[in-house]
């Protein structure tokens, strides 16, 4: 199945020690080695398909056309997409028939090309898109869980339209429990800046009001007893960022399922027992309240929409 060999793009993937993101691994991913993200050299890919649970101005009426990498530089022992963020469920692909499947989803009608999980990507899909990007009529989306470096997003440069990161702790604590990621904090607030940097605050199309041609989506999910911790991360969004800057995606819809899952793999985990059960309204409403008051505007997916059925089945 990983038989074919892959191309190297002279200049742009130095994958003789991966430094992609700020794991810094410094492995050799085109053998067998992995590195944190069990990713390969070559795209691995999960899924393809119209998404049309994204947030409204990137999905539009037909679904975003999205590309679910396999593998992630994070693995979160929550992860809603663990089927596939552990490298294990997906396929090669070359970067040609990656580009054939990115205008297949363009002809059915797609609303954006969005990437999920690109962060061990990023240089491969500069060098693809730097080939195609004038040749997509939509807005392309990069949807990552914020752990970029700062020095890889700029290889994206001018190919990318819509950032969409989270931000997910605050706390050095709590990044390292969830993520294996006690810096969190302090790498992705200067990747937005980076993010926003390149694409500005956002900008919305004049045939549809609605729909996001440019700028920062930032993705936030509140967790089970850390309603503290968000409240953080949006205080120092609005004091280094502004709020007017970005467009909010507060999503209340934590699913214990997928963290219930890792715990039957990896045994019970005393410490993060509030992650066996979802947020409560007192938790939903107090983050709400916070980003009401710092000005921010956009989503707030409520607790109603935490389901495991709202994930696609990978
Ligand atoms: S992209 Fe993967 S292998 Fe490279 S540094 Fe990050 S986690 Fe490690």
């Amino acid at each position: 199945m990983y038989n074919i060999p892959v191309k190297t793009i002279q200049g742009w993937i130095d994958m003789g020690k991966c430094s992609l993101c700020p794991r810094e691994c410094g492995i050799d991913r085109s053998g067998d080695r992995r590195g944190f993200c069990k990713s390969p050299d070559a795209f691995f890919v999960s899924k393809i398909m119209l998404h049309k649970w994204e947030e409204p101005c990137i999905s539009g009426e037909n679904g975003a056309g999205t590309v679910f990498f396999g593998g992630c530089n994070l693995g979160c022992i929550y992860c809603q997409n663990r089927a596939i963020s552990r490298g294990e469920r997906g396929e090669i692909m070359t970067d040609e028939q990656l580009e054939a499947e990115i205008f297949a989803l363009c002809d059915k009608g797609a609303s954006c090309i969005e990437f999920v999980t690109p962060t061990h990507y990023t240089r491969r899909l500069a060098a693809l898109l730097s080939r195609i990007k004038n040749k997509i009529p939509v807005p392309i989306v990069y949807n990552s869980g914020g752990y970029d470096s700062v020095e890889s997003l700029k290889k994206l440069d001018g190919l990318i339209d819509i950032y969409m990161p989270d931000f997910k702790y605050f706390s050095s604590e709590i990044a390292k429990k969830y993520s294996s990621a006690p810096d969190y904090a302090e790498i992705a607030l200067p990747a937005l800046k980076e993010m926003l940097r390149q694409v500005g605050s956002p900008k919305y199309s004049d045939r549809d009001t609605a729909r996001l041609k440019s700028g920062v989506i930032l993705r936030h999910l509140i967790l089970p007893s850390h309603r503290r911790d968000s409240i953080d991360v949006l205080e120092l969004l609005a004091r280094e960022i502004g709020a007017k800057n970005l467009v909010l995606s507060l999503m209340g819809q934590y699913t214990p399922d997928f963290y219930i899952e890792f715990e039957k793999e990896n045994g019970e985990r005393e410490d993060c027992k509030n992650l066996r059960r979802r947020i409560t309204s007192f938790e939903y409403n107090s983050v709400l309240d916070a980003a009401n008051r710092l000005g921010f505007s956009g989503y707030m997916q409520d607790i109603s929409s935490s389901s495991a059925k709202y994930t696609p089945d990978f």
